[in-house]
């Protein structure tokens, strides 16, 4: 007997593993049990209405917040361990928000190796090589030695997203990334993340684009209210709705 090598196999364990999640602010229930799955190379759009728990399901996966209870796997490690080295494990995943956070005195460059540098302790040339490959993969290796101010939102996003990508993510997490732009830059946000998925990077994505959530999506979930409602294939869950909270919101956004 040969070990199984397909690539459903290889694939078998989620990069992702979010069970019975609960989440509470004080006396306020705001995730109240959530189940999730990301397998790897997956891409899962995540939509519902503002306030039902998606920015708050995205944080408890790299353990910007605490759980209150469940449990998250994240690449085989419960993040919810008291013993666990979050840091170790935020290294491998990479957060992308609705604001970019760059660091307002520094080159687009220096954006992306500061952290490299600190956390991963690259040297500064092997920093600057990757830096510029991953800003040349988003479409801004002419912009290494500008300052974010002298940047569109747009290009500050698509440096945000280079920056995550430079400490090599094996997850990525992007939360609202397209919500602050003006619609004419949001093309070019929306064709780098298509391109990531492309390339077979696992990703979860909290979007209002539903066009993106159904092309580039495998899976859609639908959350409300702290729950998720629905789950399944993109095309299932935004073309054909099971659940009548599903239909409600998109006839709402659609
Ligand atoms: P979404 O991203 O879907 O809009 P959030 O996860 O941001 O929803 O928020 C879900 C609910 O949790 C909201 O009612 C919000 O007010 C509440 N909430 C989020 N963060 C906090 C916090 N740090 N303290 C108290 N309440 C919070
Ligand atoms: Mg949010």
């Amino acid at each position: 007997m040969t070990a199984p090598t397909t690539p459903a196999a290889a694939s078998a364990a989620p990069v992702v593993r979010v069970a019975g999640l609960h989440k509470a602010f004080g006396e306020r229930e705001v995730l109240t049990g959530i189940d999730l799955d990301v397998r790897q190379g997956e891409v899962v759009c995540v939509i519902g209405p503002s306030g039902s728990g998606k920015s708050t399901l995205l944080r408890c996966v790299n353990l910007l917040e605490q759980p209150t209870g469940g449990t998250v796997e994240v690449l085989g490690v419960d993040v919810t361990d008291p013993d666990v080295d979050i840091d170790q494990v935020r290294t491998h995943v990479g957060m992308v928000f609705q604001q970019f956070n760059l660091f307002a005195n520094m080159t687009v460059l220096e954006n992306c190796t500061v952290a490299q540098r600190q956390v991963l302790k690259r040297s500064r040339s092997e920093a600057e090589r990757i830096a510029r490959a991953n800003l040349e993969r988003v479409g801004l290796a002419d912009r290494a030695d500008a300052h974010p101010s002298q940047l569109s939102g747009g290009q500050q996003q698509r440096v945000a997203i280079a920056r995550a990508l430079s400490m090599d993510p094996q997850l990525m997490l992007f939360d609202e990334p397209t919500s602050a732009l003006d619609p004419e830059l949001v093309g070019d946000v929306l064709a780098v993340m298509r391109d990531l998925a492309d390339a077979g990077m696992t990703m979860i994505v909290v979007t209002h684009e539903m066009a993106f959530a159904r092309d580039v999506g495998d899976r859609v979930v639908f959350m409300d209210g702290g729950v998720i409602v629905e789950d399944g294939p993109a095309d299932q869950v935004i073309g054909a709705p099971r659940e009548a909270r599903t239909r409600t919101f998109l006839q709402r956004v659609l």
